[in-house]
């Protein structure tokens, strides 16, 4: 660097972590994000990017934009209920009302009344138990995937899971139920083939290492044709001669039947027709936090509790607070997508259509998150060029639209409808002037 070198006046970080602008920011963003800001300022002034006058006010700047999550709020217009890629079941007010207490010093360990130590999570209990009362008692974890590891460790590690190669499902990014299962020392003993169990297939593969019976629900596909499976109402007389316990996996967390989705299993049903403890995931159908649920008779729930691994899968206070707040408060938002009145979502999609200049067109919705395949929620959707696609997805706030054969396609069903104001401003931002 010569004398005169202009990279000479780059303001050193002293200088700099001193600056009136710079101290403010100390009251919301830690000591590492902020020289983070600051070196990287001084890096583009010492590669000629930003003349070095510039520095302290582009590290104040950047200073004030720097959120401190990156996450960004996006509206749901896929139409596709419980979407993965967007964390699942949106939460209801309440659930994070509750969340935001929880984020405090709170009792979920505690009986203030006696200031001794109380078992935690007993108020999402006593709420599960409500909610379902085919259940004598209930669980916790920390994720549909947990509870099942968890049952069936509990009740076969060591020993053998009986369950049909119809249900050795893989729910998503490789992660396959039947790894899971043996990953904590049970033996899986697969019976049946592909398409076809019979009942005499479990009876045959009964022996004397056999720890339970596994039912898992092919969520996320449908075999059809030629099939056969047993279910679990078939399969109590079985258990029961052997005294085996039966695990029933439900997946999507519905706690009873619901006549919109003739084909998904519930909890409550399958606890009627004889399962010892059903697992599922809190944050699909049950519309709540990320959370593993099993709901059960009192021993099987007991020897799940009393195993070392659930400490490992224990659900965190901010779930169990969410967990009864979904399960006390109103419908939450999964359960409304999946119930929205036809005529509403039309009367919406015409509305912003009209203040586009857009057409409307008939567009089936999906329950998602691996739940109803093939099941379409017949709605609308506002039909615009492709290319808005990208502009709606990077505005502000984010939409999330389908596109689908060459256009972008807004539907409404999971956007909330008191965000149809801000929807529109996004989609009339996205076409500039309009559908052209
Ligand atoms: C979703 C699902 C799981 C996994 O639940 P997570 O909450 O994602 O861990 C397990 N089994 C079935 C049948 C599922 O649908």
């Amino acid at each position: 660097m010569t004398k005169d070198d202009p990279r000479r006046g780059i303001p050193r970080t002293d200088h700099l972590l001193a600056l009136p602008g710079v101290c403010e920011a100390r009251a919301r963003l830690g000591e590492r994000a902020i020289r983070d800001i600051i070196h990287a300022a001084q890096g583009r002034a010492r590669h000629g990017e930003l003349p070095p006058d510039q520095v302290e006010q582009a590290v104040v700047n950047a200073l004030q934009a720097r959120p401190t999550s990156t996450l960004h709020p996006v509206l749901n217009a896929t139409g596709v209920v419980v979407h993965t890629n967007l964390g699942r079941a949106p939460l209801s007010r309440e659930a994070v009302q509750a969340l935001v207490v929880a984020g405090g010093y709170v009792d979920v360990e505690l009986d203030l009344a006696t200031g001794a130590r109380s078992k935690r999570g007993v108020a999402a209990r006593a709420a599960l138990l409500a909610a379902c009362p085919a259940a004598q008692d209930a669980l916790v974890v920390n994720n549909g995937a947990a509870a099942l590891v968890l049952a069936t460790t509990a009740l076969s590690a060591g020993r053998e899971v009986i369950v049909s190669r119809g249900e050795l499902v893989e729910i998503g990014a490789g992660f396959r139920l039947p790894d899971l299962i043996a990953s904590t020392g049970a033996r899986l003993r697969e019976v049946g083939t592909t398409n076809r169990t019979h009942l005499r297939d479990y009876a045959e593969a009964i022996g004397p290492d056999t720890g339970c019976i596994l039912k898992v629900h092919p969520s996320n596909f449908r075999v059809q044709g030629f099939t056969s499976a047993v279910s679990v109402q078939a399969l109590r007389p079985l258990a029961d001669e052997h005294a085996l316990p039966i695990v029933a996996d439900v997946g999507s967390g519905l706690l009873r039947a619901d006549p919109m989705l003739p084909d998904e299993p519930d909890v409550t049903t399958a606890l009627d027709d004889g399962a010892d403890v059903v697992t599922a995931s809190g944050d699909k159908l049950l519309g709540g936090p990320q959370a593993g649920i099993a709901l059960g008779r009192h021993e099987t729930i007991a020897r799940m509790s009393s195993h070392p691994l659930a400490r490992a899968v224990r659900a965190d206070k901010l779930a169990l607070a969410a967990l009864e707040a979904t399960l006390i408060g109103a419908m939450p938002p999964v359960v409304q997508s999946l119930h929205a009145d036809p005529d509403r979502l039309a009367a919406r999609a015409h509305h912003l259509a009209a203040a586009v200049g857009a057409q409307v067109v008939p567009h089936e919705g999906r329950v998602g998150g691996g739940g109803a395949p093939g099941l379409p929620l017949p709605g609308w959707a506002v039909q615009l060029p492709e290319t808005a696609a990208a502009a709606l997805r990077c505005g502000t706030p984010a939409v999330l639209p389908r596109v689908h054969d060459g256009v972008c396609l807004v539907d409404l069903r999971c956007v909330a409808e008191e965000e149809d104001e801000r929807l529109l401003a996004a989609v009339r931002a996205a076409l500039g002037d309009g559908v052209r």
